[in-house]
């Protein structure tokens, strides 16, 4: 059975970088078996509707501004897999999944698995997060998805456990992390660790740690995605850690 991995993807110049995270995503590639396709959800699709990627040739697309035109010239050219995206909708069933031929690859998806596997020969569907869902409906869709691990396909989350950019150090100095932004990230490592998941679902009553992490639910959700496809007999852990920045998490959690 293969993992399921939610990765911090920070900074999109990490794409271009060579540092501790990228190197830990590069090593996270050599060691885990090699799957047959990655089912990717990123906080970058983020739109009110569950839909998957049917492209065979999806699409590398530069969701972001102002930044160094080396980012832009980024193509990363995984194959899809058209019959994957019709098996997730199948799971997912009588859920409406639409099959969509306008996404491809967002910076999200991206920017971690060029180094993680830089050859870009595994094929990858996307699917969305549906914006108008409760983070209890994610959970959901992620545990109806759990079963694709048994069929070879890794289940890639991207977002940050902590993401607040209206406190994000942009400038080259590096900044401590914020206090509040450490403690939630270790509550929620504990909370991880000892399977107690029913308040990472129901993050908004975390209190004021848990709002400065969580502005917006788009970067949280797709860890409730990887979180949800756990099995008892699941090691849990943490192959990248380190906070960017004062407010970005960069914390990889890796399930079995
Ligand atoms: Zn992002």
């Amino acid at each position: 059975m293969l993992p399921a991995i939610l990765f911090g993807h920070g900074n999109p110049m990490n794409a271009v970088a060579n540092n501790g995270y990228t190197e830990a995503w590069r090593r996270i590639g050599l060691e885990t078996p090699r799957p047959k396709a990655i089912l990717s959800i990123s906080a970058h699709w983020f739109v009110p509707e569950t839909g998957v990627t049917i492209s065979t040739a999806p699409k590398t697309i530069h969701d972001f501004g102002g930044f160094p035109s080396e980012l832009y010239q980024i193509q990363y050219p995984a194959p899809g897999d058209a019959a994957l995206a019709l098996r997730v909708q199948k799971l997912l069933s009588p859920l409406e999944v639409k099959l969509d031929n306008s996404w491809g690859l967002d910076h999200g998806t991206w920017s971690v698995l060029r180094h993680v596997y830089p050859a870009a020969d595994i094929p990858i569907v996307r699917i969305s997060i549906d914006e108008t869902k409760p983070a209890s409906f994610h959970f959901e869709v992620g545990k109806k998805l759990a079963r694709l691990r048994d069929e070879g396909v890794l289940i890639v989350g991207s977002g940050n456990l902590v993401h607040n950019l209206h406190t994000y150090a942009w400038g080259r100095h590096p900044r401590d992390p914020y206090d509040w932004a450490v403690r939630f990230e270790a509550a929620a490592k504990d909370m991880i660790l000892t399977g107690d998941l029913t308040p990472l679902i129901n993050y908004e009553t975390l209190g004021k740690d848990a709002a400065l992490s969580i502005p917006t639910p788009d970067h949280y959700l797709p860890l409730l995605y990887v979180l949800a496809t756990g099995q008892q007999s699941d090691r849990i852990h943490f192959p990248v850690e380190g906070v960017d920045g004062g407010s970005i998490s960069m914390l990889s959690v890796q399930i079995g």
